[in-house]
């Protein structure tokens, strides 16, 4: 256990589980590695990595750790999703394609997958983020954007007019990768949303 008094997961199925492993050991957090159900009941906090969302979908169900991760949101535990894992917490628009989804249904937000097109397949710009007082610089990769939010979701930033990072108590999301640079302000905000949540009361 790392010197905090909260253990932060990494849902590790496929996708950039390592990156984010060692952006957290970086900020002196030993990741626990979230592979089935049970290990998921060790942890106050989850993060789902970028990758490809309906591989993560797939391993996820295989795992048996759909409800599970629904239910660790319900019990309000903090998640942060980044990229792939943007897609995943989002919700369906209409009830008949929740049947076939590959979605948790847990934001109230409304992605658009791939939403950048082949033309920006990757790139990189400086963000205006909510609270942040430097721009961050984020790394997109066939990245997703929130097309529409619901009440309560507050929106951190945009590019191009598009929705990149929100928050809706306590889900955290970025259509980019925090990850992939060394910048860890974004880390920082999801570790304080953490440690709001497990705080003990007085
Ligand atoms: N395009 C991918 C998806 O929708 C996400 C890409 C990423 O996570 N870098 O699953």
């Amino acid at each position: 256990m790392s010197e905090n008094n909260y253990r932060v997961g990494i849902l590790s199925m496929q996708g950039a589980t390592e990156e984010h492993a060692r952006h957290l050991h970086d900020v002196g957090h030993e990741p626990i590695l979230i592979k089935n159900k049970e290990t998921l009941d060790n942890v106050d906090a989850l993060i789902i990595p970028g990758g490809e969302s309906t591989a993560i979908w797939r391993l996820m169900k295989k795992n048996d750790l759909i409800e599970a991760i629904q239910q660790f949101a319900q019990r309000k535990k903090p998640i942060f999703g980044t990229c792939a894992g943007l897609v995943l917490l989002g919700k369906d628009q209409a009830e008949a394609e929740t049947k076939d989804t590959t979605k948790l249904q847990l934001m109230n937000i409304q992605v658009q997958r791939n939403g950048f097109g082949r033309q920006k397949d990757s790139f990189e710009a400086d963000l205006d983020v909510k609270g942040m007082e430097e721009p961050y610089p984020a790394v997109f990769i066939r990245a997703p954007y929130i097309e529409s939010v619901g009440e309560n979701v507050e929106i951190l930033a945009t590019y191009d007019d598009k929705i990149v990072a929100a928050r809706e108590d306590n889900l955290l999301v970025a259509a980019f990768h925090p990850e992939l640079t060394d910048d860890n302000r974004f880390l920082d905000l999801f570790l304080s949303m953490v440690e709001e949540k497990t705080a003990l009361p007085i």
